[in-house]
């Protein structure tokens, strides 16, 4: 008798066990093959793990599967591998992690087979001769097929003006002829479309580095702003494709813009197979299955392309390593970029991270010779570094949050013809709404949060739940109609500049600005047509783009940061403020980078002015090492959510008492509430375990866990285990 043991996404760390389905013959099973199974009420899709000859469950409770999905499996063992591994690292339920490995599409049951694109092409020694002169279209059909001897799609016959109605009567005529079409790559010596550029010695020494060893090595590409570490990557992925490789290079959720996919597909010419959020979950398999199949040499994709499989790895990328949204930060908490390394690892293949503010953790990992450090510090081209200034505004009065000797600045910087880029990190109007008679704040219901006011279209919204309500016309403590808007948001900004500037353009990027599909592209174009205007936005003019003409940046709230109960506050900081400043000063136009503080005299912001990132995380580095704080110490968070005060509390308080006894080894720290407690409705609290072994933490955790599950209460509250956090809320 044999058994089907079965991964299934539910929140269980465990495994089921199922009969074969009914009627069937018994066949051989392979493991990683998708099945359908009852589960409760609902039919779930599953994966096989294993086929058993025993099993715990009795008979009589065991259900037949209901139906097999695949013959073979359509995940590589390694991505399975993988995935296992994360499940075992991240402690999360194991069938939620081998099914969030694979695409979405094949997580619903889709059919596992891929959509192939078909070409037609004349037969030999037919000519349009062999049509009836009246046929016109059919004629015309004809000759635009004979004019592409490759073969040409229905989609391109369609754009030419062909008629593909008539496809089928000329393939019954035997006049043409239907093949699907295969991805043969060019000869190595034909691999490359656009001449690569020059490298710098610094950019020479860091390929040569990259792609003279064999096998695994991890490399922290740790080079700053413009110095040209996307051509080290187009450089190093040719090699790989010489050798008939595949290059997988994972990017920031923000960073998959099309200026990217733009340099990867004008260096080779080859198909670029781009994983991002606006496919369909069919083209995402598509893609995935180019990818399986070696169709596709250059695989980029954000946090969940590192499940996709490459049929012959040859190099993984992760740009802008230090990114958050490599971690995912909710559900299956892993870290893209930390199982990358685990992957390369597995596949012998060179891993680059490569990054301008490379995070304290590859940095320290450098230090401990696990990377290999490999920096440009020299700017490609001739453009030279931007020059920081802490322009200190205490007791200054400022104009919406701008001071004056910021305003003669910028106008300076228009009249010189250049741009101007004024960052804020605060989208909305002003951040709070304050009554000027009794000094109520508009706060959320659902969080201890204040309502930030937005004035386009006018309400108050709750960034963290997403909640909106009108403005109010009175305060709701005291009826006052004295209602005041606090602080300055990218909204505020933008209308202040308007009326400082009149005549410059001032166009504003935030979240709410680029909602509408195309306004981002729109605004670039105006930046790129490289006439004076004002540039005012949040994170996300940070991250990717570039802005030549731009020579003076604006960071308006330096502060923001340098205070965060987070440990990671001020890293976060300061790579922001270099990110942001990095837009300035490319080519030949030097940059300047202002920034407004109330801590001019800050240590660690000095620091970073005057001598840069480098020198500012070593510092930080050695506070981390005094604090023992992460990289030097490593940290799960448990956190635990519920409806009624105290009560997340209590169940981590009773989960503290019952184990901690057990696992004594590791520092326990908490139940606290979390820095924010009431959020969307819900009161949070967390228990941090920390312990200065990885492997004593790990096992740990992993005895842990499952006496939680266990926990009578563990039922009726939420809560999840996230090892090495990045958010600390
Ligand atoms: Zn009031
Ligand atoms: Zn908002
Ligand atoms: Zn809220």
């Amino acid at each position: 008798m044999i058994f089907l043991r079965v991964a299934i996404p539910s929140p269980l760390r465990r495994y089921f066990d199922y009969l074969p389905p009914d009627h069937a013959e018994i066949g051989t099973y392979q493991p990683g093959i998708r099945v359908k199974v009852p589960f409760g009420r609902r039919e779930l899709v599953g994966l096989l793990l294993e086929v058993v000859t025993e099993t715990d469950v009795p008979l009589n409770k065991l259900k037949p599967v209901t139906e097999i999905l695949d013959s073979t499996p359509l995940q590589p063992q390694y991505i399975r591998d993988l995935a296992l591994w994360a499940a075992d690292y991240y402690q999360h339920p194991i069938g939620d992690a081998l099914l969030q490995s694979l695409p979405v599409f094949l997580r619903k049951g889709g059919e596992g087979v891929a959509s192939h694109t078909y070409l037609w092409q004349v037969m030999p020694d037919t000519s349009a001769a062999n049509l009836s002169d009246k046929a016109h279209q059919q004629q015309a059909l004809y000759q635009l097929i004979a004019e592409h001897p490759q073969g040409i799609s229905k989609e391109a016959i369609r754009a030419e003006g062909g008629q593909t109605s008539l496809l089928t009567t000329l393939e019954n005529k035997n006049l043409i002829i239907k093949f699907k079409q295969t991805h043969s790559l060019p000869e190595a010596e034909h691999l490359i479309k656009e001449a690569p550029l020059p490298l710098h010695p610094e950019q020479q020494n860091a390929l040569q580095q990259i792609t003279q060893q064999k096998g695994f090595n991890t490399f922290l590409l740790d080079g700053i702003t413009g110095s040209g570490k996307t051509e080290v990557y187009l450089q190093a992925i040719h090699e790989v494709l010489k050798k008939g490789l595949q290059a997988l290079i994972l990017v920031p959720e923000i960073g998959l813009t099309p200026q990217t996919l733009q340099r990867f597909k004008s260096r080779f010419r080859v198909p670029v197979v781009a994983l991002h959020s606006s496919l369909t979950d069919k083209q995402r398999f598509d893609a995935w299955m180019q990818a399986a199949q070696g169709e596709a040499p250059i695989v980029i994709g954000t946090r969940s392309a590192i499940f996709t499989p490459l049929k012959s790895p040859g190099i993984i990328i992760i740009d802008e390593e230090h990114d958050s949204s490599f971690k995912q930060q909710e559900g299956f908490r892993y870290s893209a970029r930390d199982l990358a390394v685990v992957r390369a690892h597995a596949e012998q293949v060179p891993i680059v991270l490569g990054s301008a503010t490379p995070s304290l953790e590859s940095l320290h990992n450098c230090a401990q010779q696990r990377y290999q450090h490999l920096t440009i510090r020299a700017r490609a081209g001739n453009a030279s570094a931007p020059q920081f200034q802490l322009m200190d505004i205490k007791r200054l009065s400022l104009n919406n949050g701008l001071s004056s000797e910021l305003i003669t600045q910028i106008q300076q910087h228009l009249q010189q013809g250049t741009q101007v880029l004024v960052f804020i990190n605060r989208r909305g109007f002003a951040p709070s709404l304050i009554c000027h008679d009794c000094g109520a704040l508009a706060e959320c219901k659902r969080c201890d949060a204040r309502m930030t006011l937005h004035q386009k279209p006018a309400h108050l919204h709750c960034h963290h739940c997403d909640s909106q309500r009108p403005i109010p016309v009175c305060c709701d403590q005291c009826g006052s109609h004295a209602l005041k808007p606090v602080g300055a948001g990218t909204e505020r900004t933008e209308q202040t500049l308007n009326k400082l500037f009149p005549d410059t353009p001032i166009l504003r990027v935030d979240r709410d600005s680029t909602a509408r599909k195309g306004s981002m592209a729109k605004i670039m174009d105006q930046v790129h047509k490289g006439s004076p205007c004002i540039l005012v936005g949040t994170q996300m003019l940070a991250k990717g783009h570039h802005f030549p003409k731009v020579t003076l940046v604006a960071i308006l709230d330096a502060d923001s940061g340098l205070f965060s109960t987070d440990f990671r506050g001020m890293e976060r900081t300061a790579q922001m403020i270099i990110q942001v400043a990095g837009r300035a000063g490319r080519a030949d136009h030097p940059g300047k980078v202002i920034l407004q503080t109330h801590h001019a005299e800050h240590p660690l912001l000095t620091l970073l002015a005057t001598k840069g990132y480098e020198v500012f995380a070593q510092e930080e580095l050695k506070l981390r090492q005094q604090y023992q704080l992460p990289p030097y110490q490593h940290i799960a968070i448990i956190r635990a959510e519920a409806p009624h005060s105290g009560r997340a509390e209590g169940f981590l308080h009773s989960i503290k008492e019952q184990q901690s006894a057990f696992f004594s080894q590791i520092q326990w720290s908490g139940p606290f509430p979390s820095p924010m407690e009431k959020r969307a409705g819900v009161f949070r609290s967390q228990l941090i375990l920390s312990s200065q072994s990885r492997p004593l933490l790990q096992h740990s955790l992993s005895h842990l866990c499952p006496g939680i599950e266990d926990h009578p209460l563990a039922s009726r509250i939420r809560w999840s285990i996230d090892v090495d956090p990045y958010d600390m809320h």
